[in-house]
């Protein structure tokens, strides 16, 4: 982003005067130049203080730049203006789509961070949720920008209250995310860095790449359950790195070669995929203290129930599921996707998860997802039809949601009693991809390009 403007009740003039900010900002940062008039900036201007809400974007032609300008009113009469500027890269040229762009309404493009979009059946919505949890249409939480009506009057009286953030917002797209099991700390990886931030947004450690990596081979980082150890595989580097985040500098505790899967149990144990098995190490120093079970190829991805009762290990073809004890239980077969023949896309990489019960595991592979029971591996459900390609699988702590984030933007929450179609609630947040998705606490955490967005799941599903 390259300038943001906020008003409130703003006369033309201020909003003419910020427009023309974002033009000069733009000019100056010596991105793609926008053609635009004058009149239709004074225009637009007007505009914003005759019509109740409105959106109006100057694009350049082509990918390259983009000045929108949104304005909203809440139920209280305040008008909201939000005005930027920014450089689009040719793959995020969904910013500059008009038709894209009309899915969302203004109150969206002035306050994205909190609003969501929610599809039921044929049942649409726009959904807000605060930081306190209320959650509802912008009408019913009188809905005063950032955050619900009740919250405004409670700043007006006492000033603003810290929030957790609901967009960890970055300057690059995120292409992998994790999250510590407590909630405390998020970890994104983007082209050029992986950064740990702490709950609140602040920065804590960041480990820049010696090369900037567009494509992004190898298993995603991971945290461990308390926040305390990064685990970071670098297939350019050629090895697998641990830090222990407690120091400052951070220690990098250990390295290994050839790890094609790691995964913290919830216990905190670090396992490791490597040719001969899979290895535990105990922290500190990821130090190795034996071998759990031989296998025979390497594989990945590897995932744990979060009672620690179950693994999950893909190796070629099917994904094996164990007692934590080595005691083997079903094998099952990787989805196959019925869009563009029955082959997955080349690089498509399987996601697998576990119920916090292990009772059940999913597994999404490009456009298929299937679910089967661990003990039997009975299948309970597949699809494998997804209208994007699948990027994540998680399920809610109660099992009674299995949630896979797709390509195409939309996080799918299935109910894992009956996977009926009719109750199977789909969520939107940005025009852009769900690049992965990680559990945060109660919520989720999805990689994307604005940064890693918090999906208040809890309260997304509730009412549903
Ligand atoms: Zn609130």
């Amino acid at each position: 982003m390259v300038s943001e403007t906020r008003l409130t009740d703003p006369p033309a003039k201020a909003v003419l005067d910020a427009l023309e900010g974002a033009f000069r900002a733009l000019a100056e940062a010596e991105v793609a130049r926008i053609r635009h008039t004058q009149i239709s900036l004074t225009r637009a201007a007007k505009r914003t203080a005759s019509e109740p809400e409105g959106v109006v974007q100057w694009a350049a032609i082509g990918a390259g730049a983009q000045v929108l300008l949104a304005w909203w009113t809440a139920i209280s009469g305040q008008r909201h203006v939000r005005i930027v500027a920014r450089a689009i890269p040719r793959d995020q040229d969904y910013l500059q789509n008009e038709s894209k762009l009309g899915t969302r309404p203004a109150v969206w493009h002035v306050f994205p961070e909190r609003v969501y979009r929610r599809r039921v059946g044929k049942t649409n919505d726009l959904i807000a949720v605060c930081a306190c949890g209320a959650v509802g249409t912008e009408k019913a939480l009188g809905w005063a920008g950032p955050c619900c009506g009740p919250c405004a009057d409670f700043a007006d009286d006492h000033g603003e209250q810290a929030r957790a953030p609901a967009l960890f917002g970055a300057n690059e797209p995120c292409y992998a995310v994790s999250a510590s099991a407590c909630g405390s700390r998020v970890l994104t990886q983007s082209a050029r860095a992986l950064t740990v931030r702490d709950a609140t947004g602040v920065p804590l450690f960041a480990l820049p790449y010696e090369r900037e990596r567009l494509a992004l081979p190898g298993p995603s980082p991971a945290l461990s359950p308390c926040g305390r150890y990064l685990a970071h595989s670098d297939p350019a580097a050629g090895r697998f790195r641990v830090f222990d985040l407690s120091t400052q500098p951070a220690a990098e505790s250990r390295q290994f070669a050839e790890v094609s899967a790691f995964a913290f149990h919830p216990t905190g144990a670090l396992y490791l995929v490597t040719g001969g098995g899979l290895l535990v190490c105990e922290q500190p120093l990821a130090r190795p203290v034996g071998t759990k079970f031989a296998l025979a190829v390497s594989g990945g991805p590897i995932a744990f129930s979060t009672n620690g009762a179950r693994v999950a290990l893909r190796t070629e073809g099917y994904v094996h599921l164990f007692e934590m004890d080595g005691t083997p239980l079903a094998r099952v077969p990787l989805p196959a996707s019925q869009v563009f023949g029955q082959r997955p896309p080349p690089g498509a990489v399987p996601h697998v998860a576990l119920s916090a019960d292990g009772s059940q595991v999913a597994v999404a592979l490009a456009y298929a997802v299937a679910v089967h029971h661990v003990v039997t591996g009975e299948r309970r459900f597949y699809d494998g039809k997804l209208d994007g390609s699948a990027t994540g699988a998680a399920f809610d702590a109660s099992g009674k949601w299995l949630f896979v984030s797709r390509y195409d933007g939309s996080l799918v929450a299935h109910p894992t009693d009956t996977f009926a179609p009719e109750r199977t609630v789909v969520l939107r947040w940005s025009l852009g991809p769900l690049r992965a998705t990680a559990a945060f606490g109660d919520s989720l955490v999805t990689a994307c390009d604005e940064g890693a967005k918090v999906w208040p799941v809890a309260q997304l599903l509730r009412g549903v």
